[in-house]
């Protein structure tokens, strides 16, 4: 299994498809899974979290009205939740027998990453 844990760019440890945690803001405190990264803003948009609102005038494709979005939040006030120890979780890397890089709580010491 797994030999070494290293250290890797915080910026590359949260993916698309993990369970989040928001420590800061208006949304402290909820999770929910994140739908998109954007690593050059250092940002992330979470489901159902920090949903903001848009006043649309009517034009040729849409009717007006108010639309829902999911605005992004910045990646340091996120965390990645464990789904095994089901905490907020900082992850290491662990690098698997054959080279495979894997994230890893370092929590609890489980992988994160599935297959
Ligand atoms: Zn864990």
């Amino acid at each position: 299994m797994a030999i070494e844990t290293t250290t890797a760019p915080t910026k590359a440890r949260i993916r698309k498809g993990d369970t989040v945690v928001v420590l800061s803001g208006k949304e402290r405190g909820k999770q929910g899974k994140v739908l998109q990264v954007m690593p050059s803003l250092s940002k992330v948009v979470v489901e159902k979290l920090n949903i903001i609102k848009r006043h649309t005038k009517p034009g040729k494709s849409n009717k007006g009205g108010i639309i829902e979005k999911e605005g992004s939040l910045a990646l340091s006030k996120v965390m990645v939740v464990c789904p095994h120890c089901a905490k907020p979780a900082r992850l290491g890397v662990a690098v698997l027998d054959g080279g495979r890089r894997m994230r890893r709580c370092k929590r609890c010491g489980e992988i994160v990453d599935k297959g």
